[in-house]
């Protein structure tokens, strides 16, 4: 296997030269060069071979370090090193590593977590998450596809996590983009691709690593559940609810203040796991499918109050295009769920799309207040859990927002 490894990196590495533009974004401690700064390749007659480690250079021919380069994205090369790189599956090797022990300090009360989460990892287009004893990857990049990149991450993480299962979940729009050829999300190595998970000390939910959205779960939250809970009161209601993430950690709370929990989806699927959840954890609660815009506005209309509510929507802007839009829908939800707050009542409202910033999302919802003529705190300004980092210079690893608020009229 080394052997192998080591034969791919013997070839002479293509080069790339990037424009002004291109060295101020690296110079920028952002990873990202677009196609249009790119401005020559000294490789022919077909150019750089898809998912190629490059030699990066300016303009004057100064080497800036090594990338990754994509031969269909718009995002041509993504930095992996400032130096040169020998072997890139050996480097994935050491980084995975890294990423582990950063979550050995900073991850605790759960045995789910994100270990890989590309970029923010120094791994462009790889991400890893961790259910338990099962491992979930997903490839995002042609460079992560070559097959001695897999076998390096396959193999540190057995090494490293002993896991049962290891399972891919494959996004076929994003490798249709990187032009790689089809895959099915499948059982990648051992016996298990389903587990029971617990976090938040506790709280426990089954998962399928071949069924459900995302990686399966919405592990991004895992903090923001442990946070709203401590303030759930009354008669709640999580909209947007999936597996249960917030119904759960409310009922289950140790000093639990909410008389009932209802959970709202419109995906069946979604809420038939969150009743199996709600069975798991020994807790009853309601489940609703619907289309959570329309349920808001029928109950509001029907008087409805609540002490508490969720608002937790899928990602509204998918494009910078789609904005104004997306600000429209969270403006709706968010005025519909204050209406109904009883006052004293608890607000969790929370916005995954990247494309609305922290800012944006801060305003739209302070702009519901003021059509609701109500007057909110903000108890706690919240995003993705810390398995998630955010890198300080690539706002791209940003992109979820939680906001907890408590009415106070
Ligand atoms: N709060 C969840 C994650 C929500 S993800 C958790 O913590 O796990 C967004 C959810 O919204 C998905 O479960 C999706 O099925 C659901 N959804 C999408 N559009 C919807 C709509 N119009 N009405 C209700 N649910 C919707």
């Amino acid at each position: 296997m080394t052997k192998k490894l080591a034969a791919t990196t013997e070839r002479a590495e293509p080069s790339v030269k990037i424009s002004a533009r291109g060295v101020a974004r690296l110079q920028g401690r952002h990873p990202w060069v677009y196609r249009s700064d790119v401005a020559e390749r000294n490789v022919e007659p077909n150019g750089v071979p898809p998912g190629s480690l490059v030699r990066v250079f300016d303009q004057r021919g100064k080497f800036l370090g090594t990338a990754l380069y994509s031969s269909s994205s718009q995002i041509a090369i993504r930095m992996i090193s400032h130096g040169s790189v020998a072997d890139l599956p050996a480097l994935v090797a050491e980084r995975i590593r890294g990423a582990i022990s950063y979550r050995k300090e900073l991850v605790s009360n759960t045995d789910s977590y994100r270990i890989v989460f590309s970029e923010a990892d120094f791994l462009p287009g790889l991400i890893v998450d961790r259910y338990n004893d099962v491992l979930c990857l997903q490839i995002l990049t042609q460079a992560m596809d070559a097959a001695p990149v897999r076998a390096a991450v396959l193999q540190t993480l057995r090494e490293e996590l002993q896991p049962a299962g290891f399972v891919e979940r494959v996004d076929a729009r994003i490798r249709e983009l990187e032009q790689l050829p089809p895959l099915q999300s499948r059982l990648l190595w051992g016996e298990k691709s389903s587990t029971v998970i617990t976090m938040n000390s506790g709280v426990r939910f089954h998962y399928d690593g071949l069924e459900g959205q995302k990686t399966g779960a919405f592990l991004d939250q895992r903090e923001n559940y442990a946070a709203a809970a401590q303030y759930a009161r009354g008669v709640a209601l999580d909209t947007f609810c999936y597996q249960g993430g917030f119904a759960l950690h409310f009922a289950l709370h140790p000093d639990r203040k909410t008389s009932s929990v209802t959970g709202v989806d419109s995906s069946r699927p979604a809420l038939e796991m969150a009743e199996k959840n709600a069975t798991l954890n020994g807790s009853e609660m309601d489940w609703i499918e619907a289309n959570a815009f329309d349920l808001l506005r029928e109950y509001a209309a029907a008087g409805r109050r609540y002490d508490t509510i969720v608002l937790d929507p899928p990602a509204f802007a998918k494009t910078k295009r789609d904005l104004e839009k997306a600000l429209g829908g969270y403006k709706e939800l968010n005025l519909r769920a204050m209406k109904m707050l009883r006052p004293g009542g608890i607000l969790v409202t929370c916005s995954c799309s990247f494309h609305v910033g922290a800012a944006d999302f801060f305003e739209v919802v302070a702009d519901a207040a003021r059509d609701a003529h109500k007057s909110f705190r903000v108890i706690e300004n919240r995003a993705a859990a810390k398995d998630h980092p955010t890198l300080l210079n690539v706002p791209e690893t940003s992109y979820l927002k939680c906001l907890i608020l408590s009415v106070s009229d």
